[in-house]
């Protein structure tokens, strides 16, 4: 926990030239100079716990020593950083170790797109995809999903600011309700299957149906297993593409590869990036199911499609997959967050919060707005960095780097419970 304050290091020319759109920074206040493993350092040499992991793009933690290795090797010997989609070693090696390590062993035969660097090149890249195959326009989205701020994806995103900043109408999308929005005893996809089956129902047969089996952004709503398996059933009686957008979730971040792997689905399509570069590194890829593959060359083009440096942590990370002790202890670290965050939520009921999600995407849900936000906001001040989620940012969300040890964990813990603990005496105070 931190001791001396130091002189805070200035954020003059972020706040005189960065456009007003910045966000993270306005959240973490700080400079930061760096970073390894679960820790950050800023300008002043103050040390942070990192329970946010870049919103996932760094599952296996900054600058892992094993990843940077591989990388600076390359960079040495000159091996080429960029490729547009050219063939490469570097993507040569990543192809044949995704296949040996990810998709072989779990029985998957997906062909490989690589969209552009970003997980909104991956959604708009299914999308397009799964409207060509179908020749059906309409896409059917969920309540508070989160798919990235391209007009495809914000156009089956949730959050109401997020849609507003496209500034033309976003069409061709059905929003329907997701696994709990309305009520435990609400049979949603019941609900949907009336609105898809039903000629009168004012909705036409979707092209696809995209899904997140856990809403990270949008405040780490849970789709139970069962629920997935209905929808996916759902899907293949009327041939609606179904696509899992995996991009926070995928990458071990529930404790396995692929998210919907407890659930027992296979996605026609399925988007990944945030943490498959492995270092921090810009990439992104579309999973598809063979038959749908019916692009014809340079459909879908871009220029950052051939960024080497990610293949390179890329096929580097896939180590960690090798067998299933990542996985293990992914899950244990993720049940201590559970059990430390349920006592937390018992110890200090007067702020009125509920423990949601799995794996290490875990996070405090309060019945009072603004909670959370104080929350991560004192958080910060003691050396913590986590954000909130949620379209009211409700939720206080827990997701430290999948690396992150035990000691690690509960020092970060440790660090929240002393917040909540004051966030507690100051609502005592106000009541
Ligand atoms: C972050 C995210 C995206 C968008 O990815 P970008 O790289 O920010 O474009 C899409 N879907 C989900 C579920 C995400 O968490």
């Amino acid at each position: 926990m931190k001791t001396l304050q130091k002189e805070k290091p200035s954020l003059h020319v972020f706040d005189t030239l960065e456009s007003e759109v910045r966000s993270y920074c306005r959240s973490f206040p700080t400079v930061f100079t760096k970073a390894k493993g679960y820790t950050l350092w800023d300008a002043a040499g103050e040390e942070y716990i990192d329970f946010f992991a870049g919103a996932g793009a760094l599952n296996y933690g900054h600058n892992n020593p094993v990843l940077k290795q591989k990388l600076l090797q390359y960079i040495q010997e000159d091996g080429v950083t960029h490729s547009l989609d050219m063939a490469t070693e570097a993507k040569q090696q990543f192809l044949e170790r995704f296949r040996q390590v990810i998709l072989e062993p779990r029985g998957l035969s997906y062909k490989v797109q690589f969209p552009g660097p970003t997980g909104a090149n991956s959604v708009e890249s299914a999308l397009k995809l799964a409207r060509k195959v179908t020749e059906r326009s309409t896409v059917i989205g969920f309540t508070n999903a989160f798919h990235g701020m391209t007009l495809g994806a914000l156009s089956v995103t949730g959050n109401k600011f997020k849609r507003s900043g496209a500034g033309v109408p976003l069409h061709h999308s059905v929003s329907m309700p997701y696994d709990g929005y309305l009520g435990e005893n609400f049979h949603t996809i019941d609900y949907m299957e009336n609105y898809i089956q039903d000629t009168g129902s004012g909705i036409s047969l979707p092209a696809a149906i995209i899904v997140e089996t856990i809403q990270g952004e949008g405040g780490i709503n849970v789709a139970g297993a069962e629920w997935l398996r209905r929808l996916e059933k759902l899907c293949k009686e009327h041939q609606i593409v179904l696509i899992v957008d995996d991009v926070q979730m995928g990458c071990g971040r529930t404790g396995t590869f692929f998210s919907f792997e407890a659930s027992g689905i296979t996605p026609d399509i399925v988007c990944l990036s945030k943490s498959i570069g492995g270092y921090g590194l810009p990439m992104a890829l579309t999973l598809i199911r063979p038959e749908l593959d019916i692009w014809e060359p340079g459909e879908h083009n871009g220029t950052f499609r051939g960024n080497n440096l990610a293949f390179i942590t890329a096929s580097e990370a896939l180590r960690y997959w090798e067998n299933n002790d990542f996985s293990k202890e992914i899950i244990d670290k993720g049940e201590l967050l559970n059990l430390r965050l349920c006592s937390m939520v018992s110890s200090f009921p007067q702020l009125k919060g509920q423990v949601r999600g799995r794996g290490l995407m875990q996070g405090i849900a309060f019945e009072t707005n603004g909670v959370a936000e104080s929350l991560c906001e004192l958080a910060f001040s003691k050396g913590l960095i986590m954000e909130t989620s949620g379209t009211d940012s409700e939720v206080a969300k827990i997701m430290p780097p999948l690396i992150i040890d035990q000691t690690g964990l509960n020092r970060g813990l440790d660090i929240l419970e002393q917040c909540m603990k004051e966030l507690a005496a100051r609502h005592y105070a106000l009541a």
